[in-house]
């Protein structure tokens, strides 16, 4: 059975600028068995080559801008598809205007159709344009939901879901928000997968270590995922979730015999096992999809007045 894999990066490839131990054997044996796969993350502001260039340095080479699917490059698929000819005024970085270019998105600051935020740093004037640009008609996108995004073992950065949600709060529109766990993202995410097979893919699985995001979004798409204990999740933790993943693993250093061999691995053989997952927690919900989300557990109300 021909298996292609669909693989978020940040807690499962890497941590902050640390490789994950297993991670570069992972990705040799995924190469050298032919193995089809797309790394898929929701930062919208590094371009594929940027993302090449990241890991290179990080120690994993062989990689090339094909191997990488970003929220930018869904969202410059998604106007393209659903609104061809339209015009953005964005708010975000160069994988986001790159992404657009290349789908020749033009860009207007006058009557644009779109507001498109993506993740970066942002001037109140920029957002003061955005807000006009919503009072005159545009539409609000937001290339990813999250609200804070890692940067270190105990510092965090204001995310695009952050940003949208001032322009929601500042024009009264709502948001629409691409990236995982949209099932936008992984549609064209595994088409591009698809595409790029030599061979026949008979499944597409999703590897990740976030509930809300990989987890979830493969669960609505209708294919397997697989969960990796070193990121955000703990294996405590899952038991508040309505929807689970196919499988948990230790750390993608689980998969690589099974890469080799077929043979389903015993996931306490993980190099990985024994390390405890580091997961700081944090007030605040992650993305800004998650107000919907059905895992949250709801406090019980006061039992009298
Ligand atoms: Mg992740």
């Amino acid at each position: 059975m021909k298996t292609g894999y669909l693989i978020d990066m940040d807690g499962v490839i890497y941590r902050e600028n640390h490789l994950i131990p297993g991670a570069v054997e992972f990705v040799e044996t995924l190469l050298q068995t032919g193995t089809p796969f797309l790394f898929v993350t929701n930062n919208s502001a590094p371009t594929p080559e940027d993302l090449t260039v990241r890991l290179r340095h990080l120690g994993i080479r062989s990689l090339g801008p094909r191997h990488f699917y970003t929220s930018a490059l869904n969202t410059a698929d998604f106007l393209s598809e659903v609104h061809p000819g339209c015009t953005v005024l964005v708010i975000g970085e160069g994988g986001l205007l790159a992404a657009l270019h290349e789908r020749r998105i033009a860009n207007d600051v006058i009557q644009p159709d779109y507001v498109v935020v993506g993740e970066g740093a942002v001037a109140m004037e920029k957002l003061a344009k955005a807000h006009e640009c919503l009072e005159r008609g545009a539409r609000l996108l937001a290339t990813n939901p999250d609200n804070w995004c890692p940067v270190g073992p105990d510092k965090t950065r204001p995310g695009a879901g952050a940003t949208a949600a001032f322009l929601e709060a500042s024009s009264g529109r709502r948001a629409y928000y691409l990236g995982k766990p949209n099932g936008y993202m992984f549609h064209r995410a595994r088409q591009k997968l698809v595409e790029q097979a030599r061979a026949q893919l008979d499944q597409v699985v999703m590897i990740g270590d976030t509930m809300e995001t990989d987890i979830r979004g493969a669960v609505e798409s209708g294919i397997p995922s697989y969960l990796v204990l070193t990121g955000s999740t703990t294996l405590e933790a899952l038991r508040d979730y309505v929807y689970q993943p196919t499988r948990v693993l230790r750390s993608v250093a689980d998969l690589t015999e099974e890469l080799r061999t077929g043979v389903p691995s015993d996931r306490l053989d993980s190099p990985a096992f024994g390390q405890r997952a580091g997961s700081a927690s944090r007030h605040g919900h992650r993305h800004q999809t998650d107000i919907f989300s059905l895992e949250k557990p709801r406090p019980r109300p006061a039992m009298t007045k």
